[in-house]
């Protein structure tokens, strides 16, 4: 079965084959990141012209690179929110039109079941149950992942997510943005020790987040020094040891509460490197093991939403893959709340 996917809920048009025999096909992605970046955030108006504006090319070219006719698709998976409804309206209307045109179902993905679900694209994967970190532009959340469409918020950030945090205190350390990628890599010539920031709700006993704090700490720090190139490491390091160790501390505590071995980590500030190291050295000594997706799946792509739209068909009963009649898409949308996709 080949499922086509597309992403458009942000400012990244990502596109892509999936073969539920075959695997990953092809995959291509453009990313508004440069446009965006002038304005120092993304402009909703802005991403819905720009996806408009390349979902075609990206589709054919797609289709080119997996050498498949557009006759050969059996399947449309697109991201149905959460998101910017202007973007989720882009390749949601295109996927709806393709599926009612090509006479194959279309399915409205949760975003972040595409975010949960990446790490299964890789080998080896995981296997269910398992319990999964998202932290990504707009979310940091651990659930438990009984199975797809089966998950249980076990805690999340009770203001700013993670990379949210990132891209913050990257624009007070005038890294522009997003600075995610940029802070860390700065944060390579950080000091260790130089500066010590607080560890919000490390021990408040419950698997919460909050990172707002953290980033008012900074720009006191900030505010208070000189920004040599040095002190801009120091406290880009300061500031990603601690989002680090909550994040791990956090993650492991979920995994001895539930019993569980597995931890899969996903979203955009999976990427990050000291991250990766903390996780998979704490874990081992546990013996659980720790699933990344492949770096470029990390941050918004096509891949996740193609898979997760294959995996719930697989998973739902046969007489209920349908064309796309109408279609709605869902600026926020709880992922709790996910339809199982046996219930469908
Ligand atoms: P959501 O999925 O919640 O809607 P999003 O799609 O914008 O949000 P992602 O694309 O998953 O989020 O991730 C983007 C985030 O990841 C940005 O905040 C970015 O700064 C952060 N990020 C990317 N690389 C790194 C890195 N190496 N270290 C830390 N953060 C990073
Ligand atoms: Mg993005
Ligand atoms: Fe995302």
């Amino acid at each position: 079965m080949l499922v086509l996917g597309i992403e458009t809920s942000c400012d990244e048009t990502g596109i892509a084959l999936f073969d539920t025999e075959r695997g990953l096909l092809s995959h291509a992605l453009y990313s508004q990141v440069e446009m965006h970046s002038e304005y120092g955030g993304v402009v909703p108006e802005l991403a819905s012209r720009d996806h408009i504006r390349r979902v075609l090319p990206l589709i054919k070219q797609t289709l080119a690179a997996a050498k498949c006719d557009l006759h050969q698709i059996n399947a449309i998976a697109y991201t149905q929110g959460p998101g910017l409804a202007g973007a989720l309206l882009v390749g949601a209307s295109i996927g709806a039109a393709m599926s009612f045109a090509l006479k194959i179902p279309a399915l409205g993905i949760h975003h972040l079941e595409g975010h949960l679900l990446s790490p299964l694209l890789s080998t080896p994967a995981p296997n269910f149950p398992f319990i999964a970190l998202l932290v990504s532009g707009g979310h940091t959340q651990l659930m438990q992942v009984d199975a797809v469409g089966h998950y249980r918020l076990l805690g999340e950030t009770v203001d700013d997510a993670a990379g949210e945090a990132f891209d913050k205190t990257a624009k007070l350390l005038e890294l522009g943005y997003p600075g995610g990628a940029a802070l860390s890599k700065l944060a390579r010539r950080g000091r260790p020790g130089q500066f010590k920031l607080p560890r919000p709700m490390l021990n408040s006993g419950d698997l919460n987040f909050s990172f707002s704090g953290l980033k008012t700490a900074v720009l006191t720090l900030v505010n208070k020094q000189e920004l040599t190139e040095q002190t801009r490491a120091d406290i880009a390091l300061a500031f990603q040891d601690a989002v680090v160790e909550v994040l791990t501390q956090k993650s492991l505590a979920a995994l001895s509460q539930s019993g569980l071995t597995q931890l899969v980590v996903a979203g955009g500030v999976g990427a990050n490197e000291q991250l990766r190291e903390s996780l998979d050295y704490k874990a081992a000594l546990k013996g659980a093991a720790v699933f990344y997706p492949e770096l470029e799946f990390c941050t918004d792509n096509g891949a996740m939403i193609a898979f997760a739209g294959a995996m719930r068909l697989q998973a739902m009963p046969e007489k209920n893959w349908q064309p796309a009649g109408s279609f709605t898409v869902k600026a926020r949308w709880d992922l709790e709340m996910l339809e199982k996709p046996e219930a469908n």
